[in-house]
């Protein structure tokens, strides 16, 4: 419990500070891009160096996006948590996977009617639904399927989760697998840190998994990681049952963020 409180308040410290350094990175992007406006501007449109300035506003353009998805990680709102059907939210952000893993993915939906409702925030599910999908599409450059399956607990679904205290039947669990290349040890370890990623530079931002975690976490849910070098990766995801009665899934309020390629 004292790593996991250290851990957390490592976290905190790191996202304050990425927090304060886009900030301010993102107005020294503002100055810049701003100039390169004028500077377009004051030169003839077929000067040579319109290329180098182009060049420039693409990279600039890179930076700001990335700018802005280090604040919205850093600035998260509170949850709206509320108690929704997972099967509809699965079913309403179907086709924006779909759009996300490209032609050489196929999913397959795997939606149990009587898994039960959970409370969680809706566009945070969706985040997190969308942040998994890149990760398996990213695992998976040569194509492969991506499943999504929810359904009640089973004893099966303990595993690392058994720190929740609610028995199986009173939990549901949402399942994202790929057929892609998996994870070896280390990086297991260390996924859910902010800003671990093996993609590379200007890839990855080692933001995805760290705020899946913090999403499962404010829905007191739990989260196991199923993975083997050349095998495919398992990302379960459980949630407490509620009894409550789901509220008709409205369009997402906040338009969701389709993770880049
Ligand atoms: P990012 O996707 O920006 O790298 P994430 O936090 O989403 O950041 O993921 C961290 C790392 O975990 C990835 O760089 C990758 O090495 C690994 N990873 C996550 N999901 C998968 C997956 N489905 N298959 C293989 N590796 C994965």
């Amino acid at each position: 419990l004292q790593d996991q409180l250290r851990e957390a308040q490592k976290m905190e410290a790191v996202g304050r500070l990425a927090g304060g350094v886009a900030h301010d990175f993102n107005n020294l992007l503002g100055a810049i891009m701003g100039n390169l406006g004028l500077a377009e501007t004051a030169l003839p449109e077929n000067h040579p160096v319109q290329k180098d300035l182009a060049r420039i506003q693409g990279a600039a353009t890179r930076g700001a996006a990335l700018t802005g998805r280090l604040l919205a990680f850093c600035r998260r709102e509170a949850p709206e948590s509320k108690v929704v059907d997972p099967a509809a939210l699965l079913r309403g952000v179907a086709p924006l996977l779909l759009g996300l893993i490209g032609e050489r993915i196929q999913l397959q939906l795997h939606i149990a009617p009587d898994a039960g409702a959970i409370t969680v925030d809706p566009n945070d599910l969706e985040q997190a639904l969308l942040n998994l999908a890149a990760n398996a599409r990213d695992a998976m450059p040569e194509g492969g399927f991506l499943t999504v399956s929810l359904r009640r607990s089973t004893a099966e679904d303990a595993s690392a989760s058994s720190h929740l205290s609610t028995a199986a039947s009173d939990r549901v669990t949402i399942e994202v697998t790929d057929t892609g290349q998996g994870m070896d040890e280390f990086t297991q370890a260390h996924l859910f840190e902010p800003f671990f990623t093996t993609k590379g530079p200007g890839r990855g931002t080692g933001l995805g998994l760290a705020s899946v975690y913090g999403m499962v976490k404010a829905a007191h849910g739990g989260i196991d990681i199923l993975s083997s070098p050349g095998q495919g990766t398992t990302i379960r995801l459980q949630f407490p049952r509620t009894q409550g009665q789901p509220e008709p899934q409205e369009t997402s309020a906040r338009p969701a963020r389709v993770p880049g390629t």
